[in-house]
């Protein structure tokens, strides 16, 4: 039976320094803060707007919330963007994605000022994390990699497989793996034989969006089994991209969903926010 990886737990004491260290710079006099926007009124996006505002009142940081209705205009949200890039107390600026169909998101990412970019999704975030000279790093894989941390393994020399390679997980996940020294593969719908190269994974990375896709069959013996995916499974059930019980007694390591990567995403937008203003006032 593989070791349970506790996102919770981890998540909880990253959360304790965080506000440990959010409240030395309130000392003197400087509050980090975050903006959340979000356009429409889509449920999930709603849910993760509230924990994000959740989180930042836990560690003592300052957020606001611009809540905007589904019509609004992509020259209004860009005006918004602006307003906030330039406002002295926020000092990380989050748009909540999906945006509705008429407004163009790259444009929107495109308008964030770099400094504030806390989802490190503007191209200049991205292209310093290729070349490891980054200010933040995406939370989901940035998530992943402080788990690995805290239990301990060492990425340096192993077989690491992703599957997907979305700009938010996959992509970004592959490089943070391959700067800690992993020997990576990224795996995508198209991939032939992709059970032959996700069983070669001594740490195997699942960002996929289909409910318990990676099977026993699908992993090496030991494997480290790290699964990002947010899913239901055929009772409603909140499930991972990874069958959990065929899997847990072949793998070393495992993150429940939820419980596992989850947690550390917000976890991991907080660190963001709480750098961009160390950042900002150095
Ligand atoms: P996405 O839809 O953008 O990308 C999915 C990837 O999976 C694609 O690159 C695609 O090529 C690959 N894929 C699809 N079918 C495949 C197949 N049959 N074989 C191999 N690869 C296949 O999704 P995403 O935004 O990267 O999210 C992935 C999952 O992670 C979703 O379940 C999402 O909800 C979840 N997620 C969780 C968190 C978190 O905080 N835990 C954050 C972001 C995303």
């Amino acid at each position: 039976m593989a070791v349970i990886i506790d996102g919770k737990a981890v998540s909880l004491s990253c959360r304790e320094k965080i506000k440990e260290e959010v409240a030395k710079m309130a000392a003197k006099g400087i509050v980090p803060g975050l903006a959340v926007v979000i356009v429409g009124d889509n449920p999930a996006s709603r849910t993760y707007v509230n924990n994000k505002k959740k989180g930042c009142a836990e560690v003592g940081m300052y957020s606001e919330e611009y809540a905007l209705p589904e019509e609004t205009t992509q020259e209004e949200l860009l005006e918004l963007v602006e307003k906030l890039n330039n406002k002295e107390d926020i000092h990380g600026i989050l748009v909540q994605l999906p945006l509705p169909k008429h407004i163009d998101d790259k444009a929107v990412i495109a308008a964030i000022s770099p400094q504030k970019d806390v989802d490190a999704f503007h191209t200049e975030n991205v292209g310093r994390i290729m070349i490891g000279e980054y200010k933040f790093l995406p939370c989901t894989p940035a998530g992943v990699m402080e788990l690995l941390k805290a239990y301990n393994i060492d990425v340096a020399g192993k077989e690491c497989v992703v599957i997907g390679r979305s700009n938010i997980v996959g992509k970004p996940m592959l490089m943070l793996l391959l700067q800690a020294n992993g020997t990576v593969t990224i795996c995508h719908s198209r991939t032939k034989d992709l059970k032959e190269t996700t069983r070669r994974a001594d740490i195997l990375v699942a960002a996929i969006g289909k409910a318990k896709f990676v099977g026993a069959d699908m992993v090496k013996e030991g494997a480290v089994v790290i699964d990002v995916g947010i899913n239901r499974d055929e009772n409603g059930k909140l499930c991972g991209d990874v069958d959990f019980e065929a899997v847990k007694d072949k793998a070393s390591y495992i993150t429940p969903v939820p419980g596992g990567v989850g947690p550390m995403t917000i976890t991991m937008l907080l660190k963001n926010t709480l750098e961009a203003c160390r950042d900002e006032n150095k």
